[in-house]
């Protein structure tokens, strides 16, 4: 029987992380595909292979990055004066480790991109791109604990943690491969007591995110996206104090989903190879060719490095006509197709958003 300090709740001030309304669903990932391709799903749902699909799935798989290198404005819709100038300045800290700006605009912006109210309940951030999809004016973000007395390590941990997912980070115990023994029950108990239901608790806290879409290969107990987890929700001995301030996993994180510099786009052409790398973890590589006429194409990657390819097109880069990882030799990939005249965009990475290798690709 686990045992938890109900005392601990009042300290226990956490993160709802807020997802769209489902109407909404569809109408966020064209919108994020529109602020940056690279959202586009590289794999649909029924794995390597198959078609871009349904609106449906298309939104169930896409990513919700901004494009690497924006600026990004963000408004106070209320707020004390010196409670927004810490918030801003922790929230600064994440320029450093990623190439996006935060340009703070006149208060009362209704169509900046990152709108900040302390006036809802609890301290919660849209996911990434999400927030181009929220109604002029209303707040894309919350905190709704800060106050001008609040300690600095309370502003680092809160700030950080929801700019974090304004950044399209989700919560770290919520990774693929996070490993927390949770006791189950206990955890329903503990969070019922801030009124939250199982299904609530389930979202927000114990459900693991599918893997085709968040390709972690480690947990980091150290995230500022990992919430606090006491011992007496665990089985066995395993807690987790707060963090308050960026792990190492969390700057390359950010380094990873917004790089200094989009590689360039190569030109492929028939019975041609190329020889190329991905020469930072989470690089990806594009390329286009064009056809006049119906004809029946091969893609196909050497080398040692397991990536993943994708072809889209004809003559819209973000419409997904296939995809593969290993059914190359080795571990190479291929795609093999007859396809309409018209561009056509191939991307390539690696299969680990933390490794990259040289490779070939041939066009035949
Ligand atoms: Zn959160």
């Amino acid at each position: 029987m686990a045992e938890y300090n109900e005392d601990a709740l009042s300290s226990m001030e956490i993160c709802t992380k807020l997802e769209v309304p489902d109407v909404k669903f569809v109408e966020a990932a064209e919108a994020a595909i529109k602020e940056n391709p690279g959202n586009a799903p590289m794999r649909a749902g029924g794995g390597a292979g198959t078609p871009g699909g349904s609106p449906l799935e298309m939104a169930i798989f896409a990513e919700k990055k901004w494009l690497p290198g924006r600026t990004l404005s963000v408004s106070f819709l209320d707020g004390h004066a010196d409670v927004k100038a810490k918030v801003i300045d922790f929230a600064k800290e994440w320029e450093q480790h990623a190439n996006i700006k935060l340009d703070l605009v006149a208060d009362g912006t209704a169509d900046a991109d990152i709108r900040i109210s302390f006036l809802q309940t609890g301290s919660w951030s849209y996911l990434g791109t999400d927030a181009l999809v929220i109604e002029p004016g209303r707040p894309t973000m919350n905190y709704g604990w800060l106050a001008v007395d609040s300690a600095d390590d309370e502003y680092s941990r809160v700030v950080l943690h929801e700019f974090g997912h304004a950044l399209a980070a989700i919560h770290e115990q919520q990774s693929p491969v996070a490993d927390i023994p949770w006791d189950r029950d206990a955890v329903f108990r503990y969070y019922a007591l801030q009124g939250w239901d199982r299904e609530m608790t389930e979202r927000n806290v114990l459900r693991r995110r599918d893997p085709r879409l968040f390709n972690h290969t480690e947990y980091d107990p150290t995230s500022i996206m990992q919430y606090a987890v006491p011992n007496g929700l665990t089985l066995g001995d395993f807690a987790i104090g707060w963090n308050r301030v960026l792990s190492e996993k969390d700057k390359e994180f950010m380094g990873i989903t917004y790089p200094e510099a989009a590689p360039p786009i190569g030109t492929l052409s028939f019975g041609a190879t190329v020889d190329a790398d991905i020469g930072a973890p989470g690089e990806e590589d594009r390329y286009e060719f064009n056809l006049s006429e119906p004809t029946a194409v091969r893609l196909e990657t050497g080398g040692p490095t397991d990536v993943v390819m994708s072809l889209f097109g004809p003559d819209d880069p973000t419409f997904l006509l296939a995809s593969d990882d290993d059914s190359g030799l080795a571990l190479n990939a291929k795609i093999s197709r007859t396809l309409a005249p018209g561009d056509y965009f191939v991307r390539i990475r690696h299969y680990s958003k933390h490794r990259g290798g040289s490779y070939t690709l041939t066009l035949r």
